[in-house]
C-alpha cells in the first residue's frame, strides 16, 4: 500500500465579523472592546496629523482611542489613505485593527472568539486514504491545530494525535497555512 495521499482537500479559515478587542475599560473595569461600525478620528495640528481608531467597551459603551498615527507629517500619508480615514472606510477598519502593530502599541489582543468559521468540503470521508488537507488562512486567525482538525473532522483530541500526519506542532497556536495528512481509522 502506497503512503502517498491520494486526494488533497482544501480547508478553509474564514472571518466572519471582527474581533473584539481584549482590553480593560478604565471606568467598568471590563476587559471587552468592539470596533462597532468602525471609525476613525483625524486630528489636524498644523503640518502634523494624529489618526486614532475609536473603540467602544462592550458592557459601558465608554469610547477609547488607539493610537493609529502620531503626529505624523500630512504629507507622508497617502492620498488615498487619507480618505479612507476621513471615510471610516470599513476595510481600512479591518487592516488596520488586523495589524499587530496597533495591538502592540496600544497594548490590546485580539479576541476571535465567534469571529471566523471553518469551511471544508462536504461529504469528503468516501474518500480512499490517507488523505492530505491543505488548511488556508484568509484571515489572521490564532487557531491551535489540534482543535481545528478535531472540529473539522469530528474526532476527539485523542484520535487526532492517533490519526494526524502534521510537519507542525499540533498544539502550538498558529495563523499560517499548513498542510497535514489523515491517516485511516483503526
Ligand atoms: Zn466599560
Amino acid at each position: 500500500m502506497s503512503s502517498q495521499p491520494h486526494t488533497v482537500l482544501p480547508w478553509f479559515v474564514r472571518r466572519t465579523r471582527l474581533p473584539l478587542l481584549s482590553l480593560r475599560c478604565v471606568d467598568c473595569r471590563s476587559e471587552s472592546a468592539t470596533t462597532g461600525e468602525g471609525r476613525f478620528r483625524v486630528n489636524a495640528n498644523g503640518k502634523l496629523l494624529d489618526v486614532w481608531l475609536l473603540v467602544g467597551c462592550v458592557s459601558c459603551d465608554r469610547t477609547s482611542k488607539l493610537t493609529v498615527h502620531e503626529r505624523a507629517q500630512v504629507r507622508s500619508f497617502d492620498p488615498a489613505e487619507l480618505d479612507g480615514y476621513h471615510a471610516n472606510d470599513p476595510a481600512l477598519v479591518a487592516s488596520k485593527l488586523l495589524d499587530p502593530l496597533l495591538a502592540c502599541r496600544n497594548r490590546f489582543t485580539l479576541d476571535w472568539k465567534g469571529a471566523w468559521r471553518l469551511d471544508t468540503p462536504s461529504a469528503w470521508l468516501d474518500e480512499a486514504w490517507p488523505v492530505q488537507v491543505e488548511v488556508a488562512f484568509e484571515d489572521p486567525v490564532p487557531v491551535r491545530p489540534e482543535r481545528l482538525i478535531a472540529q473539522g473532522l469530528g474526532l476527539s483530541r485523542n484520535e487526532v494525535l492517533r490519526r494526524i500526519k502534521c510537519d507542525i506542532s499540533l498544539r502550538r497556536q498558529t495563523s499560517a497555512g499548513f498542510t497535514f495528512t489523515v491517516m485511516p481509522g483503526d
